[in-house]
């Protein structure tokens, strides 16, 4: 068992989805939702529907990009990329802690940068190709993500990165795609090659930028005005919570259950201020308008505060989900008051179906998820939020409409903290774990593969970083990732985890006994297997 994930070769990503969505109309096993409405717009260009999936463990590989894709997300905030990468970060796993509120310890791709280019190449023309197949309201749009600082962002691999998101036509991994899809274009019924040659190569024309606590504003102006004035990109800087200041974010906690949650005054001590933010937007809307380009900001990175009963490791996580909805919705308030509305918002802070419609109706656009799809239902629950988009949604922002929101939600007992069920004490998982689908759903690398026909799942080895988030969902209190039965690709995927399982047809683990006759296996496992290695994720 290892907490690397590797991207799935596209051929495998193509085969595997058609046929996936010809046998079941699923893609990567969340059920295709087309949108009824169309006709937004977002950073002065068309998209199906101003919602999508915010940048996270959601949009970290091709494969979750295309499970979002075929829940209605059309905007996708691809996972922040920065100078350091891959194993250099040194994430300690787990990272994802889930209750009714949730917690992570991941900051910026695990991926290395070019592995993290592949997979966001990939994924694109995949969207591209399945919008025409399937006949869906294509228009969709990446928004890049770097961080932290402006030494970084112009290395030279931070400085390839944004290159080949906004012109990927010259990169070995577009021509590879593309020829790949050329050499099977007798697969498809609506996909034909002029189609695929004229796939726009323009990956992505907005970044976000991300910085850690603490940045100072000259530094983010700094940034913001590289990507806009040098690189050419729109550019929304993502914001802190602390804008609003401590005593109104310890009031809206207290005043909603969370008063337990601990933070001091620090982050908001080193943390940007609101005159400072105000005046650099100002500057820096007049600076993008000059260029053509929009300036807006991401409301808003998740909240830091004290780790106090080892949800995960460290000293800090760092806080979303309806808690973190109050905090940023009344940020949006006072830069909305302070710029007449005028500021576009981009936002992701605890949005979900209680408040989807409110938020996009006060000219908020669009929004982004990633707390609810760690939960129950997972990537479905973007179709439900799909359907609750109001089909017209102002160009700026109505403050009053706004004002009105945050006001409502003093008496709004949706926001009182729930306690999370007890989980029951089982230390044994069944074999083939008969039991539920919740893994499946909740995954964001779909690493547990169902096997409907024979109501049983399959733990993909190489598809999981060991976030832990299905530790947190699983309602019989297995820790999924380690106890279920697991397809291993390789031998030394195989030999570098105790996870009972299999190694393609060559070995089999089971109950910590390594054996290579499928015979000495319960029968039910065998099933599973021969099952799996019929129409499972198989890679060449
Ligand atoms: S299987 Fe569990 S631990 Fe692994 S990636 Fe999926 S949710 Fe995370
Ligand atoms: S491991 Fe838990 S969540 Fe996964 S199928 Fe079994 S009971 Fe359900």
């Amino acid at each position: 068992m290892s907490d690397l994930m590797r991207g799935i070769p596209f051929k495998n990503l193509l085969i595997n989805t058609l046929n996936e969505y010809k046998n079941t109309k699923t893609c990567y096993y969340v059920p295709v939702f087309d949108s009824k409405q169309s006709g937004y717009t977002v950073a002065g260009k068309p998209v199906s529907l101003p919602l999508g999936a915010a940048a996270g463990p959601h949009t970290q590989l091709a494969q979750n990009i295309i499970a979002g894709f075929a829940a209605g997300a059309r905007i996708f905030e691809l996972k922040t990329v920065q100078i350091m990468e891959g194993e250099e970060l040194g994430i300690i796993k787990p990272c994802i802690y889930v209750s009714d509120e949730a917690y992570n310890t991941e900051w910026s791709t695990e991926l290395t940068i070019p592995q993290a280019t592949e997979e966001y190449i990939k994924a694109y023309i995949m969207l591209h190709i399945l919008a025409k197949e399937f006949n869906l309201k294509s228009d969709f749009q990446f928004h890049i993500s770097v961080g932290y600082d402006l030494a970084g962002i112009k290395s030279a691999k931070i400085d390839t990165f944004l290159n080949t998101m906004k012109d990927a036509s010259n990169s070995d991994i577009w021509k590879a795609c593309i020829k790949t899809v050329l050499d099977n274009i007798s697969l498809f019924e609506n996909v034909n090659a002029e189609f695929v040659n004229n796939i726009s190569p323009k990956i992505s024309e907005l970044v976000t930028l991300s910085t850690m606590h603490g940045c100072p504003p000259e530094e983010i102006e700094k940034i913001a005005t590289y990507l806009i004035n040098e690189k050419g990109y729109n550019t929304y800087i993502k914001c802190n919570p602390t804008l609003i200041g401590y005593d109104k974010v310890r009031y809206l906690l207290d005043s909603n259950g969370y008063s337990d949650i601990s933070f001091d005054t620090s982050h908001f001590e080193h943390d940007m201020k609101l005159d400072d933010a105000l005046n650099m937007i100002n500057r820096l809307i007049n600076n993008a308008k000059a260029k053509n380009l929009i300036f807006g900001v991401k409301l808003t990175n998740t909240f830091p505060v004290d780790i106090k009963n080892s949800e995960l490791t460290g000293e800090t996580m760092y806080m979303s989900g309806k808690p973190l909805f109050l905090l940023a919705i009344n940020v949006a308030k006072v830069l909305s008051e302070a710029t007449d509305g005028t500021l576009p918002i981009s936002f992701s802070g605890g949005i979900d179906t209680h408040n989807i419609n409110d938020v996009l109706s006060c000219g908020i656009s669009p929004v982004t998820v990633a707390t609810l799809l760690l939960k129950s239902g997972g990537y479905k629950n973007l179709s439900k939020l799909a359907q609750l988009v109001p089909e017209n949604i102002p160009d700026k922002v109505d403050i009053n409409k706004l004002s009105n929101l945050c006001d409502s939600l003093t008496n709004d007992t949706y926001y009182q903290r729930k306690q999370a069920k007890q989980k029951p004490a089982i230390s044994t998982l069944p074999d083939a774990c008969f039991k539920c689908k919740t893994c499946v759903d909740v995954c964001p690398n779909r690493a547990n593969f169902p096997l409907e026909d024979i109501k049983a799942c399959i733990h993909i080895d190489s598809y999981c970083n060991e976030c832990g988030n299905c530790a947190c969902l699983c309602p019989f209190g297995y820790v999924p990732y380690r106890d279920k039965f697991t397809y291993f690709e390789t031998l030394s995927d195989f030999e570098n985890s105790n996870n009972d399982g299999f190694l393609n047809n060559e070995k089999y683990r089971y109950k910590g006994e390594v054996f290579e006759d499928l015979n000495k296996l319960p029968d039910e496992l065998q099933k599973v297997i021969l099952r799996f290695m019929q129409g499972g994720e198989k890679h060449e």
